[in-house]
């Protein structure tokens, strides 16, 4: 904390008064050693997959595969698994990047919840195929004033990542429903109705619910931040990148809304997230909620 001293005079060079001004440093202190911390695990997650493809082009440049070309096919592919990693988690940091300075307004317009649903479901219909997981979806039939392809992108991240840490025939559900505060609440959202007073009447609740393998209860605090991973091999061998829940939140965050997850190891887990559903007149009120 900085304290500046110094003294108005007159003329003549008299003292009249003094002037205080305190500055308190710590919140930026503390931004810049976050923005410090990120730069160096970003360079850590880019250095990983640069390394992997320097590593097999180098051996396929120097002839050592020439006369065994299926050796040399698995260093090709291992290349291209790496670019495809870069490319990921290129996208993420940008998008993650772009929500958190606001260079980007999202841009609000009425968008049909259901739709938006079927959307989701069909744009992981193929991985869910593969993994042998069947989806299933409870359409739910409101207008939400939202960013439609900022939603969409937090529904197929949480789809993607319930299919991901499932287990071959188990199910995943993606269900939308108005929630008002006279029906019963989630605990979360009745914590957060009754702390917001400027909460709207009503919120669309989706939820993503899986199987599968759970998280555990002392990850479950830090799970929405930066590059946290369950496991540090989910990154490499889920292909995920450690940055998708952190822009689900981020959006969810711009729509005035909030999300959480409850999860028991073994058994499965739902993510939810509410959008506020802004009566007309309170558009104004929702077209500055994203600038908060
Ligand atoms: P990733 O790209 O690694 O999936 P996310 O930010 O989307 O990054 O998720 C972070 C981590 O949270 C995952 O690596 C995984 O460890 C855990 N996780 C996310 N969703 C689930 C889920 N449905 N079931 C179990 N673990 C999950």
């Amino acid at each position: 904390v900085f304290l500046y001293a110094s003294s108005v005079r007159d003329a003549e060079g008299t003292p009249l008064y003094s002037v205080g001004h305190v500055q308190d440093i710590r919140e930026q202190l503390e931004v810049d050693r976050m923005k410090d911390e990120f730069v160096s695990i970003v360079s850590h997650e880019l250095r990983t997959p640069i390394t992997s493809i320097e590593g097999s082009l180098t051996l396929l440049g120097s002839g050592v595969y020439d006369t065994r070309p299926q050796k040399a096919k698995a260093m090709l592919d291992i290349a291209i698994k790496n670019s495809n990693r870069l490319v990921r988690l290129v996208d993420d940091i940008l998008s993650l990047e772009r929500l958190e300075s606001g260079k980007v307004e999202l841009l609000m317009e009425p968008c049909q919840v259901d739709d938006l649903q079927q959307q989701a479901i069909d744009s992981v219909s193929a991985i869910a195929d593969r993994a042998a997981v069947t989806l299933r979806m409870t359409p739910c039939s409101a207008t939400l004033y939202a960013a439609p392809d900022a939603l969409l992108q937090t529904l197929t991240n949480l789809l993607s990542n319930a299919i991901k840490f499932s287990n071959p025939r188990q199910m995943v559900w993606l269900e939308a429903q108005i929630w008002s505060p006279s029906a019963p609440a989630p605990q979360r959202l009745a914590e957060r109705f009754s702390s917001s007073p400027a909460a709207p009447d009503q919120f669309v609740l989706f939820s993503v619910k899986d199987q599968g393998r759970g998280i555990p209860a002392d990850k479950l605090e830090n799970i929405f931040d930066q590059f946290q991973q369950v496991d540090v091999s989910d990154a490499r061998q889920k292909g995920g990148t450690g940055l998708g829940l952190a822009i689900c939140e981020r959006i969810v965050q711009q729509h005035g809304g909030d999300i959480w997850v409850e999860s028991q190891l073994g058994q499965g887990s739902t993510f939810y997230f509410t959008v506020p559903l802004w009566q007309v007149g309170d558009r104004e009120t929702a077209q500055e909620s994203q600038f908060n």
